[in-house]
């Protein structure tokens, strides 16, 4: 997708700290952390958001979570973590390519906005 920063950093245009990598799921480290660990999962496939989200992508979606798992995991964070995705502007979506956050290394709390 023209213009998408996430699909740069998909195809190598844009340098990003991968952590993770299988062809189709990608992850790297946020550029402005807010929490001690702060890791996007994104797709290579360019969908727009998680209002996007169908029959015909979402086992793209679903590996997107097994995946945010094995990086939880590899990143020790066996006292738990967030997962959230933003949607639209109201949702705070300010990069328009599906991703999570995947957030942990401290105690988040349990507000969510
Ligand atoms: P959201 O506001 O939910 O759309 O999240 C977008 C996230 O992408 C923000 O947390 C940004 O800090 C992060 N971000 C934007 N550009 C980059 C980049 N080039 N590399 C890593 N993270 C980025």
């Amino acid at each position: 997708m023209d213009g998408c920063v996430f699909c740069k950093i998909a195809a190598g245009e844009i340098p990003a700290e991968k952590v993770y990598d299988d062809g189709q799921i990608l992850a790297f480290r946020d550029i402005a952390p807010q929490a001690p660990t702060h890791i996007l999962v994104i797709p290579r496939e360019h969908i727009e958001s998680a209002r996007m989200i169908d029959k015909s992508n979402s086992r793209i979606a679903a590996r997107c979570l097994e995946a945010a798992a094995e990086i939880a995991e590899s990143e020790g964070l066996e006292g738990g973590y967030r997962l959230i995705s933003n949607v639209g502007a109201d949702g705070g979506q300010t990069v328009f390519h599906l991703h999570f956050h995947l957030l942990g290394g401290r105690p988040l709390g349990e507000r969510l906005a």
